[in-house]
């Protein structure tokens, strides 16, 4: 509802007639939400709510619109507003209107497209007639004051011209769904700014024509050696090469050392060779088929790299990241190594470590994990500061490239204003454009910590690999690329044009180039051999999963750890339930009780943050833990505050930091990736919900934490905790999906545990910092273990002990009586035991195989040399037969078992389900494989 001053203002002031719905409906946002609406409008109404007259306030008068009411308010009578010129005050606001309106839909006319493929959509509100402006007012001259286009006064045509100009040109800026006023107004005035004034210097412009013609004499050269070859030629983007190099340039200006760049294959060749400094010698070689690494290795536009490269503002090291041919899951793999970089860096104002993530146009719109990237993009676990986010817009994925097929939205970027990052389009044709961009890119994100997008509109030269015929599928569109000079072409002419430079040196910068691919040297002017302080990855490098480590740990320390860790604040209360728990932590660490999951686990972070390691802890909910048993944050009952008490243990302890996570799984996996293969010395531990959350993560799993040592030879020390066990809770949440992580195992690439007591998760998780190995390890964590009496450990089974693989009989059984041997792993051991126990039952061993992979054959066959008498082994599981461990493990305990001995599966029949969704249906089962594992 509008007040009445406000009517009262409106009726008397010039605005009223033809404006007047535009200012009711620019009041009626003021009222509900003052920031959205122009700064200038909204000073207006301020003062209108304290004044009925308009007040003058010269000290902040910068805006056309106060300057309209400074005008008016000289004017005032002392009651209210007088007008001079009603007709005036109508036209400048219409005037204003159409200022507006360009800076909203300039972009849908902008000159972007370099091959004209986009049909312009009509846009009426970016004609002056629509606002009742008539040729008769095109000369007329409008007070805009100096802070649009650096100019007092315009006549409309002059104003006209320049919002073409500016807005309508080779860039197209989408900004004003950009809540934040500063940030519109930053972008504003850098446009205005890009259309008014020279930019490039002539060495500048020069520098631009050979970064192009190296983007484009790669691709020819390989073109001509290796015809047919799959190479993804950037061919029609080769603009992509100055981007970057521009982004290089002014982030070491804003302060980069470091920047991360993710991209999939399209250009990758191109990025290596002209931008990483990768020598091209080397390309060949792996064309020819001559270069061989370590592991079974990758093709080479997966291959990742890193080089130094030197600029003005210093020198910056470079990473491109390794990637599999899943598009965009590399972006959340980038953002974790950048945050991981700039936390050993302390570098907590995110200025030293830049993150650079190139995108397909299609895949862009397509795959959700973008939008589960950019959610995660200003989360505080996750931020970087701001990515700057690169689309290679050529307009086609593979085949396909009308737009009703590839999305429903107008722009392939729409996806960028669900986080209000401001999207540059950009004309791939003009380097200037474009490197203007790349400044603007680098400037906003320092200045605003927020990801922004560039998107390079450009076009694909050949087919989506060199083998391919677009012209099957897309004949007018490739009719017009043929006949379209290259972007090289097209900026060389346009220097010789404006006599920059002549068409010798045009050609000699071809010549040059060429002859520098010939000696295969690299080719890149500011690559330098890497000096850059790097992490030392050596000493984990071909480690034996068996190698040695000191896994006891001082009584001492460990009890007075123990205490730190029980320890809360006296002003900082917490929840009954939860103070329960510590009270019992504080009994565990005196001694005076057994040790629990939550604090094994606990103790195993407080002891190796005593030691130096730093650990990083995220998930779903893994702050309280989703069976509420860790509660590595308390939470004040007055004031909401947290507090972890891992984070107060002494001044020179590892860092310990614990996020409660986005809802999503493959992009909080991948980001986690990242950062364990960038930090050896954090213990990075994602957790699932429940394990089969994991399912929404299968990507990472699959492509990077089981393969990428092999492919790129990248080690990573990820833990992934997945909370599994058949306890009735239905077909979703009791199964880890095991079989899918061992189908997966081979070369020793990853382990696969279930550990069964606290003792053994605190060995398990101390074990993965404390031997020189970084292999992933997946962990089928427990459910009701956690609360479970019997899973309970004695201190100095943790102190004195190790991480058992096998545990055999616990039980003082006379093996000469055992004349079964069950195996198992998990928490059916608990029902295992308990039954027999309750049965008085002394013929039948148990013996928990807690490592699954690597398979500890040497311990399984000691512990079993007491057994050697006995024929009837059992593999007892509560998975059903086509899942859990039988059918990828049972190769191992035959193996282990006596030649003439039986081998037999227990555990429920085969099912398309994970497990039963009825209690009843549940508990039968799981009875039945109970008595069916004890009966002899
Ligand atoms: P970066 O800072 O990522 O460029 O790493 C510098 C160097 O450290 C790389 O060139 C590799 O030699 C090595 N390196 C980095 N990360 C890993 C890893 N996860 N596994 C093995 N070596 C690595």
């Amino acid at each position: 509802m509008q007040n009445n001053s406000f009517q009262q203002w409106l009726e008397q002031s010039a605005l009223s007639g033809g404006s007047q719905s535009y200012i009711e409906d620019l009041y009626e946002n003021y009222l509900e939400d003052p920031d959205s609406i122009e700064v200038s409008w909204r000073e207006v109404f301020n003062s209108l709510a304290k004044n009925t007259a308009v007040l003058y306030q010269p000290e902040q008068a910068h805006s056309p619109i106060r300057n309209y009411f400074r005008r008016l308010a000289l004017e005032k009578s002392p009651k209210g507003v007088t007008v001079i010129d009603p007709k005036v005050g109508e036209r400048l606001t219409n005037v204003l209107r159409l200022l507006n309106a360009y800076r909203y839909r300039g972009h849908l006319l902008a000159d972007v497209d370099p091959i004209n493929l986009r049909e312009k959509p009509e846009v009426p509100t970016l004609d002056y007639r629509y606002y009742g402006l008539t040729e008769a007012d095109l000369d007329e001259e409008f007070d805009l004051s100096d802070h649009v286009f650096n100019k007092e006064k315009m006549s409309l045509r002059e104003l006209d011209d320049a919002l073409k100009k500016t807005y309508c040109g080779k860039i197209g800026l989408e900004f004003m769904h950009i809540n934040d006023l500063d940030a519109r107004i930053w972008l504003q005035k850098r446009m205005e700014d890009w259309a008014n004034n020279r930019h490039f210097s002539l060495p500048e412009q020069e520098k631009l024509l050979s970064e192009l013609t190296a983007a484009e004499g790669l691709e020819r050269y390989i073109g001509a050696k290796f015809p047919g070859a799959k190479r993804f030629s950037l061919e029609g983007s080769d603009a992509f090469v100055p981007l970057i190099k521009e982004i290089i340039r002014q982030g070491a200006k804003q302060g980069a050392k470091e920047i991360v760049f993710g991209m999939a294959h399209r250009g990758r060749l191109n990025m290596l060779v002209n931008v990483l400094g990768k020598k091209p010698a080397e390309l060949f070689d792996e064309f020819a088929g001559k270069h061989q690494g370590n592991g079974t290795g990758d093709v080479k536009y997966h291959q990742g790299f890193s080089s130094d490269f030197m600029t003005d503002d210093g020198r910056v090291h470079l990473v491109l990241a390794f990637n599999p041919s899943h598009l965009e899951i590399v972006s959340p793999v980038v953002t974790g190594s950048v945050r991981a970089r700039q936390k050993r860096l302390g570098d907590d104002d995110h200025r030293k470590v830049l993150s650079v993530t190139v995108h397909g146009d299609s895949a862009l719109a397509g795959q959700g994990v973008v939008q589960e990237t950019l959610n995660m993009s200003d989360a505080r676990g996750y931020t970087v500061g701001g990515t700057i986010r690169i689309v290679i817009n050529n307009r086609i994925g593979f085949t396909t490239s009308f737009p009703k097929d590839t999305r429903s939205t107008v722009y392939c970027t729409d996806i960028a204003k669900m986080i209000e990052a401001p999207i540059i389009h950009v004309n791939g044709d003009d380097p200037e454009a474009v490197a203007y961009a790349a400044r603007m890119a680098v400037d906003y994100r320092a200045l605003f910590k927020r990801d922004i997008f560039i998107d390079l509109v450009s076009y694909r030269r050949h087919g989506h690999n060199e083998a391919d015929e677009p012209s099957a599928t897309q004949p007018m569109m490739y009719k017009k690329i043929k006949a379209h000079p290259t972007p090289r072409q097209v900026y060389a002419d346009r220097l010789i044009n404006e006599a920059v430079i002549n068409n010798e040196k045009a050609t000699s910068f071809i010549n040059n180039y060429r002859d520098a691919l010939d000696r295969g040297e690299c080719v890149v002017e500011e690559w330098r051999e890497m000096s850059y302080d790097r992490v030392d990855w050596l000493k984990y490098l071909s480690q034996e999963w068996t190698s040695d480590y000191e896994s006891r740990f001082d009584v001492q320390r460990f009890k007075a750890l123990a205490h730190c860790v029980s320890q809360y604040p006296e002003t900082h209360p917490i929840h009954s339930r939860v103070e329960k728990i510590y009270a019992d932590r504080a009994l565990m660490a005196k001694g005076e009780k057994l040790l629990d999951w939550g604090m094994g686990e606990t103790m195993a972070y407080a002891t190796l943050l005593d030691d130096g390691y730093h650990i990083r802890l995220s998930g779903e909910d893994c702050g309280r833990g989703t069976f509420f048993h860790r509660h590595a944050v308390l939470h004040c009952i007055n004031d909401g505050t947290g507090y972890v008490p891992l984070c107060h243990l002494h001044d020179k302890q590892g860092h310990f930091e614990v996020w409660d996570s986005v809802l999503s799984e493959e992009a909080v996996l991948a980001f986690e990736y990242g950062y364990a293969t960038t930090t050896p010395k954090t213990l990075t531990i994602w957790e699932a919900q429940f394990g089969d959350f994991a399912n929404g993560a299968q990507v990472v799993i699959d492509q990077f934490i089981s393969s990428g040592e092999q492919k790129w030879g990248r080690m990573c020390g990820l833990v992934l905790l997945l909370p599994h066990g058949y306890e009735g809770q239905g077909p979703e949440h009791s199964s880890a999906r095991l079989e899918r992580y061992l189908q997966l195992c081979a070369q020793h690439n990853m382990q696969v545990c279930i550990p069964s007591t606290p003792a053994q998760i605190y060995h398990l998780l101390r074990r993965q910092m404390l031997r020189s190995v970084r292999r992933p390890l997946v962990v089928i964590s427990p459910k009701s273990l956690l609360r479970h009496p019997l899973a309970v450990s004695a201190m100095e089974e943790l102190t004195d002990g190790t991480f058992q693989n096998v545990i055999g009989e616990i039980d003082e059984l006379d093996p000469t009586q055992v004349k079964r041997v069950v195996f198992c792993s998990g928490k059916v051991y608990y029902d295992l035991l308990e039954r027999r126990r309750q049965n008085k039952q002394t013929d039948v061993a148990i013996i928990r195989i807690e490592q699954l992979y690597p398979y500890p054959e040497d311990e399984v066959r000691s512990i079993l040399a007491e057994y050697l008498h006995v024929k009837d082994y059992v593999w007892c599981q509560e998975e059903p037969l086509n899942q859990g461990a039988w059918y990828c493990s049972r190769h191992n305990f035959i193996q282990s078992i006596p030649e003439d001995a039986s081998l037999r599966y227990v555990g429920r029949p085969a099912s398309a389900s994970p497990a039963a969704g009825y209690m009843a249906l549940h508990n039968e089962q799981q009875q039945n494989l109970v008595t069916d594992a004890l009966t002899l």
